[in-house]
């Protein structure tokens, strides 16, 4: 058997040694059009902030040590330019000699990954402008930012990837501007988690536009301008543009294979292209989630190695396993805290019309006795039907990786909020509470479903009626330093002696700081014959951030206040 790979590093080198154990006599030959293989892509914007500062060290394998442990054939600086699946051969050229020539295969397998968006804006192309793929482009921006004394950095766009190297140029002592033209950083996420870790980058002194779209850039000696669609012009010394990627198919369609809805290569659940011979993995194809049913590409080094091996199983073995799709389970280091998603957030869930209820809860990353528990957000999304779990998005200080990785695996496992409830874990003082914060997540989801607790949204505030009642629930203290407009204050602890202050036929909303005690409200109203009683989902805190980052916060308020039933 002879197999050829294209693309030598997350999909295509787990690809490459998995076929060698599987098959020791097979001739694998894998080329990469890079000078380097198997190399850590998700280290290299903390080699360029200097947290990683042995170079060696973002090399899993080189290409003299895979051929010594795996026999395999590695081509570096060799592009395949196109694929025969007629005559099942692939021309190749060798970049240092200019050398064109055929290889033959029995299978073929593709991982060429994707490739950063470069739209084309005036003067994209001047010299200080990077995007960061591989090596190549991270020793340049490493050199760039070390030679010219860079002082400021713009970084376009606020993903996974733009927000690493935001932290990495701020590490460095750049001043770090973020532009991004959607109205949230982390599109994956749902806007009142991102808020969070908005207000966390802001706190750096880090420079933040939302809403904002670059229009083109100017290099004026060693500076370049970023021309905004708001008319500002900033200045810069190095631009990062991090605006996205696109998978690579350029191969896979000049081969006349597939590529499905998603503009990703398609494959079938053996991760088999419309050619059998050929297979693909990874960022460069598209694959329907498990949770939409949707067609969609999915750019993480997680699912990559594990593609790798599931595609060397099927080839070898005969398409014996099947890959189920990715919930898209990413984290991300800001500064000190740590935001993960996994999972169909809620805003994706409403484009694809699946019927969920959001619940937002915050609490200790561990017992609050113990010294430095700090806060943690869970947001969740679930089906109203049978409570299967359908996205988790987490953020905070502590711990985060570990829920994140929980409820990942639950979500991935059609699990439901009642299983969260019964969720067991390891309990000491210094890693949980007695209560972990998913199985709080658990709880408030059952008590939702059941009705015990109805609830409202931070965005619903706009549409409480005059008539209706806006009660903080906080202490007295909490309610003076800061509170929703119009509400009025009876912290909970004195709700049950002051009943009758509140009119019985009104629609009733409640807050606090983070839930719980609104929880309690809420519970004592309703079995005082107040029907109509709605708690604010993660409470003033989700509110505040969110209304906030949102601008609702300098607006005028609309409700009038309401009267308290004398
Ligand atoms: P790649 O790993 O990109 O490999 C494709 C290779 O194919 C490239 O080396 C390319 O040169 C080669 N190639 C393409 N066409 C040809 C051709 N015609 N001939 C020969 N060779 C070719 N994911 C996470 O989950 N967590 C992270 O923290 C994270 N951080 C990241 C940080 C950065 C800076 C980057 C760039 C990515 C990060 N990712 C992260 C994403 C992750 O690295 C990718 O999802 C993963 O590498 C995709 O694997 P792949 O095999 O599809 O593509």
């Amino acid at each position: 058997m002879k197999y050829i790979i294209v693309g030598a590093v997350a999909g295509g080198a787990s690809t490459a040694a998995r076929l060698r154990r599987l098959d020791e006599h097979a001739e694998i030959i894998i080329f990469e059009k890079g000078e380097y293989i198997s190399y850590a892509n998700c280290g290299l914007p903390y080699y360029i902030g200097d947290v990683i500062k042995d170079r060696n060290k973002l090399f899993v394998q080189t290409a003299a040590s895979f051929n010594q442990r795996f026999n395999i054939d590695v081509r570096v600086t060799t592009e395949v330019l196109s694929i025969d699946p007629a005559a099942k051969t692939v021309k190749a050229i060798k970049q240092s000699t200019g050398e064109v020539y055929e290889e033959t295969y029995d299978k073929l397998i593709l991982s060429p990954g994707a490739e950063p968006l470069r739209p084309p804006l005036p003067g994209i192309n001047s010299e200080g402008i990077f995007t960061l793929r591989n090596v190549n482009d991270t020793d340049y921006i490493k050199r760039y930012v070390q030679q010219k004394h860079i002082k400021k950095a713009i970084v376009i766009g606020a993903g996974f990837i733009g927000l690493e190297m935001a932290e990495n140029f701020h590490d460095l002592g750049l001043h770090v501007t973020i532009i991004e033209m959607g109205n949230q950083i982390l599109a994956p996420v749902d806007f009142p988690v991102a808020a969070i870790v908005q207000q966390h980058i802001r706190s750096k002194g880090v420079y933040l536009h939302l809403n904002t779209a670059v229009t083109g850039f100017n290099k004026i000696g060693d500076e370049i301008e970023v021309g905004l669609n708001n008319g500002e012009v900033l200045t810069a010394d190095v631009v990062i543009l991090s605006i996205g990627v696109r998978p690579d198919t350029r191969l896979a369609v000049s081969a006349g294979l597939k590529i499905g809805t998603a503009r990703g290569i398609w494959v079938n659940e053996f991760l088999q292209t419309s050619d059998p011979d050929i297979y693909a993995v990874r960022d460069a194809i598209e694959f329907a989630n498990p949770i939409t049913g949707q067609s969609m590409i999915t750019y993480l080094a997680g699912p990559a190695n594990k593609q790798g091996r599931i595609c060397a199983n099927n080839v070898v073995l005969g398409n014996v396993q099947k890959y189920h799709g990715s919930i898209n389970t990413a984290i991300v280091k800001v500064f000190d805290m740590t935001m993960g998603t996994a999972g169909t957030a809620s805003k994706h869930l409403k484009t694809a019309n699946i019927n969920h209820i959001v619940s937002t809860t915050h609490n200790g990353s561990h017992a609050a006795y113990y010294p430095d528990a700090k806060q943690m957000t869970i947001q969740i999304a679930f089906s109203p039907e049978d409570g299967r779990l359908l996205s988790a998005q987490v953020a905070g200080f502590d711990g985060v990786d570990k829920r994140l990785d929980i409820l990942s695996s639950y979500i991935k496992q059609n699990k439901t909020i009642y299983d969260l409830i019964e969720f067991e874990h390891a309990y000491a003082p210094p890693y949980s509470s007695a209560k972990d914060p998913v199985n709080m997540a658990g709880f408030v989801a059952e008590n939702i479903l059941l009705e015990r607790l109805k609830i409202f949204y931070w965005n619903e505030i706009d549409n409480i009626k005059p008539e209706d009642v806006l009660i903080d629930v906080r202490r007295k203290d909490e309610y003076d330093a800061g509170k929703i407009s119009n509400a009025i204050n009876i912290p909970v602890d004195e709700i049950r002696d002051r009943l009758d202050e509140i009119p019985k036929n009104t629609t009733i909303y409640i807050y606090c700081e983070a839930g719980l005690r609104g929880y309690l409200a809420q519970r004592i109203l309703r079995q005082n014959g107040f029907d109509q009683v709605f708690n604010l989902s993660g409470g003033y805190h989700t509110w505040r951030v969110a209304a906030e980052e949102s601008g609702m916060l300098v607006k005028e308020p609309v409700l009038v206040l309401h009267e308290l039933a004398k």
